[in-house]
This record gives C-alpha cells, sequence and structure tokens, in this order.
C-alpha cells in the first residue's frame, strides 16, 4: 500500500474520525435528512428534537433507534426534496452559480433522483426495498473500488462474481466493485441462473485469480470441480458474503482449493446489510494469520455497538449490538438502525496489524439475532437454541462436508413438541460422522438431535437447493404452523 495515495478514512486517528464524522452527520442532517426525509422529521418532532441539536455523532444518542419493525412506507425513509425549498438552499443557489440553472438542475437530479433499488431478502418479513440515486451509486463503487484494495486484488486479476443475480447488495457491490477497480469481473449470477456445472465451467474456463460467492455455493462449486478433475489452478482469492464463515468453512474452502490445484488460496469474509448500502470486508492476512475483522469506511457511515438490553453504548472492544447511521447517503436513509446483528469482539480504532489501516473495524464472530428469533425454538426441548453456535458446531466437525438442521413436529403435530434433525454428508466416505456429531451436540449443547441422517452429495444439494435456491438452505423448518379455529 502507498502510503501518500492513503485518504483520511483509512489513515486518520480516532479523534480525527469522529470530529469529521461529526462534521458531515451535522451538515448531513441539516441540508438533507430534516428537511426532506419524513420518518426522521417525525421522529425528531416527536422528541422534541431539532437538526441543529446534533453536533457530534454522541449527540446522536438523543435520537430513538430505528429497527426493523419501523420500515412502513418506503417513501418516508427516502430523501424526497421540495423543489422550493431545496431551490432556496445555499447549496443549490451555489451550484446554479457555478453551473448555470440546467447544470444545477442535472447536478441535483444525480444526487436525489432515486434510479436503482436493492432489497432484503424477506424470508423473516416482508422484503424491504432500499432506493439508490446516482450519487449513492457512485458510493456503492467507491466502496467497491476499497473492497478491492482492502482485499488486495490487482487489476489485472481476473474475477467471477458468483452471488446470485437478484435485486441484493451483495450481487451489486461485487458488480460495481468490478467496474470501479477496472478489473475483469465476470458475474455468472450465481446457481440459479446457469446452475452448479455451468458455474464450475465457466470458471474453469477463466481460471480466475479470485472468485466471489457466499461461502455454502462455494463450498458446491470447488467440491463439484475436485470431483471432475478441474484446474483452477491461478486461483489465489475467495472472497465470500451473504453468509458468515466459521473456520471450519475455511478450512474445508482450502483443501478443496488445493485440489484443484489452487495451492495458496488466501479467504476474505465480507460483512454487509441491505440497509448500509455498502459491504466491508476483512483483509487480507498474511500467510497462517487469523483474520482482524471488517474494515469500515467511516466517511460513509457511522458505527455503534450497544447493549441490546440496556441499549447504552459499549465501550471499544466490547461485545454488543451494532448500530448504523447512514453518513451522507441519498434516497433511502436510516439513522441509528439496529442491525440486530451481534459483534463477539465490538468495535476497534486501533490500527490493523495486518495492513496498517485505523479505520473503525469490527471484531470477531457476528451472530444475527433475528436467525434465532426467527426460529422460536423454545419447545426444543424446553431450551433455547443458539443457532450461531449450532452451526459452529456443526461446521466445525471433523470429517463433515455438507450439512442441513430440519426442524420438525414430533408426529407432525403442532401442539407437540419440537424435533431436530442433523443431515450431513461425509468427507472421503467418513464411516463414523454421526457419532461424532452426536458426541459434538453431547459436548457442548443441552440437547442432542432427534436423528442424524447421513446421505451422498447429490441428495445433499437436492436438499440444501444448490442450483435452485437463491441461498443454500441450510435451516429448514418444516413444522406445521398451528392453525386458530
Ligand atoms: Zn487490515
Amino acid at each position: 500500500m502507498n502510503p501518500k495515495k492513503q485518504s483520511w478514512w483509512e489513515n486518520a486517528s480516532k479523534d480525527e474520525i469522529i470530529h469529521r464524522q461529526s462534521r458531515i452527520l451535522s451538515h448531513y442532517l441539516k441540508s438533507r435528512v430534516l428537511p426532506f426525509t419524513r420518518h426522521y422529521q417525525t421522529l425528531f418532532e416527536s422528541n422534541g428534537l431539532e437538526a441543529g441539536d446534533i453536533h457530534t455523532t454522541d449527540d446522536l444518542q438523543m435520537l430513538p433507534f430505528t429497527r426493523k419493525e419501523d420500515f412502513g412506507e418506503t417513501r418516508d425513509f427516502v430523501i424526497i426534496p421540495d423543489q422550493a425549498q431545496l431551490k432556496a438552499q445555499w447549496s443549490s443557489i451555489r451550484l446554479a452559480l457555478m453551473y448555470g440553472k440546467k447544470g444545477a438542475k442535472k447536478r441535483l437530479e444525480h444526487e436525489l433522483r432515486p434510479i436503482f433499488m436493492t432489497s432484503t431478502t424477506g424470508r423473516s418479513s416482508d422484503p424491504v426495498p432500499f432506493l439508490y440515486t446516482g450519487h449513492d451509486l457512485d458510493r456503492l463503487e467507491e466502496s467497491g473500488r476499497r473492497l478491492m484494495q482492502i482485499c488486495c486484488s490487482r487489476p489485472d486479476y481476473k474475477h467471477v462474481n458468483a452471488f446470485p443475480f437478484a435485486p441484493h447488495l451483495a450481487f451489486w457491490q461485487a458488480h460495481y466493485a468490478g467496474l470501479a477497480y477496472n478489473t475483469f469481473t465476470l458475474s455468472t449470477g450465481g446457481g440459479k441462473t446457469v446452475g452448479t456445472e455451468g458455474n464450475v465451467r465457466i470458471i474453469t474456463k477463466i481460471n480466475p485469480e479470485a472468485v466471489i460467492a457466499m461461502p455454502t455455493f462455494m463450498y458446491h462449486l470447488l467440491q463439484e470441480a475436485a470431483a471432475e478433475n478441474a484446474r483452477w489452478d491461478h486461483l489465489n482469492t475467495l472472497v465470500l458474503g451473504g453468509e458468515k464463515v466459521p473456520a471450519g468453512m475455511r478450512s474445508k474452502l482450502r483443501k478443496l482449493c488445493a485440489e484443484v490445484g489452487a495451492e495458496k488460496v488466501d479467504i476474505m469474509s465480507t460483512y454487509g446489510f441491505t440497509e448500509a448500502k455498502v459491504a466491508w470486508s476483512e483483509c487480507r492476512p498474511p500467510e497462517g494469520e487469523a483474520p482482524t475483522g471488517f474494515h469500515v469506511y467511516p466517511d460513509m457511515g457511522f458505527v455503534e455497538v450497544i447493549d441490546p438490553q440496556t441499549e447504552k453504548r459499549v465501550p471499544d472492544g466490547q461485545a454488543g449490538e451494532i448500530v448504523f447511521t447512514q453518513l451522507d447517503a441519498r434516497g433511502s436513509i436510516v439513522l441509528r438502525y439496529r442491525t440486530g446483528d451481534l459483534i463477539e469482539n465490538g468495535l476497534t480504532y486501533e490500527p490493523c496489524p495486518h495492513c496498517g489501516r485505523t479505520c473503525p473495524r469490527l471484531l470477531g464472530k457476528i451472530s444475527r439475532v433475528s436467525d434465532i428469533h426467527q426460529l422460536k425454538l423454545d419447545k426444543l426441548k424446553g431450551t433455547l437454541v443458539d443457532f450461531n453456535k449450532l452451526e459452529h458446531l456443526i461446521d466445525d466437525t471433523p470429517g463433515i462436508g455438507a450439512w442441513q438442521i430440519e426442524l420438525r413436529k414430533h408426529n407432525d403435530d403442532p401442539h407437540d413438541v419440537d424435533e431436530l434433525i442433523v443431515h450431513a454428508v461425509g468427507l472421503n466416505g467418513d464411516l463414523n460422522l454421526e457419532g461424532r456429531i452426536h458426541q459434538r451436540f453431547t459436548d457442548q449443547l443441552e440437547i442432542t438431535p432427534n436423528a442424524i441422517e447421513i446421505h451422498n452429495w447429490e441428495q445433499m444439494r437436492k436438499l440444501q437447493g444448490v442450483g435452485t435456491e437463491l441461498k443454500e438452505r441450510k435451516v429448514v423448518d418444516h413444522r406445521p404452523k398451528e392453525t386458530t379455529s
């Protein structure tokens, strides 16, 4: 990395970062959020607040959180300017003086007119659309360029983006990353468009240095490539997103990479969510070293970590829930948005031991509270199961290939107890997998599965919906809904 080329988001001290973020925030609230965003107008008003009351990111703590349940009317979260008010703003007048009336109009339209959209996946609730303006797409490109830099990709590399083609952040972030970095990027559209075989064929033909995909899908791609004796010997980078990447998954991916001739592959995980409109990545670690967290862009958003119970901010380095505030985005925006994601080791502003950047980093495993809530496992033998823990437990079982957890009701009776079934496929015809899974449950959890069913690869791909689903199904809920009569 050339230090001369760095900008403040990657080398400023914590004090400078907070100072700059506060300035952006205060101007943003006054000029764009409060005048033009209905939800926040109402929220400020009902709490007796004005834009001018918030000068710093610390002052933000006066503002109540925004939660998933608050998303009602899409337009309430969109910056929709009142034309007369916009025209009267000093910044608009200055634009008109500089570029003429037409030029100013064009620039304001680029900044403010929604032209693009992604949405949440809508597994647990209705999908929430998030609108982007031209200004936001510029930011999506910029964050993409940074992802490429943080992952130490190179413009002469070939990239394959195997995220599923959908109006989801992951696919478009990867697409715009390629454009912004001026590098070859082929977006296959993932399994649903050209199938697993199609992706394997394309990757074999292109022999890219980097593949960007969801971890479970990547695993199936490599499994199939290895079975076909494909050679992916240029591959040195896997960038994963859309799901968490347990340590067990990383080592399985590395092993398979070696089987297709990719001896040294660095694996970087990314983290993003629709409401942030950008994704963050781990940087490329030196050989054999652990990743050092997700590198956040402090000029595009403000991240707080709070205690989900007390709802107060926790000190740096402490676990808590990730809360996100847009800085200078247009289109759909959020302030103090509670992601429902828990970060194990909190936030740090210490320089990254690998790349030296001082941007804030989110450290440790991320667990989605929503995953737990969504499954409502309270009837499972009377124990509340931490699904995030369960996932790591199964993924890190030696000898396990792919797996799926199935929930069903005893006798399919909605009033009966829940049952948990583990479906698994072993590596290299592992004979004792069932016993080992059972043992790990006994050692680490208060429950044991009602059944462990061992499958072959073809059956597992069918169960997970590889090539037919947008996202492989690792947890399925077959419990009949309770009917009220
Ligand atoms: Zn780093």
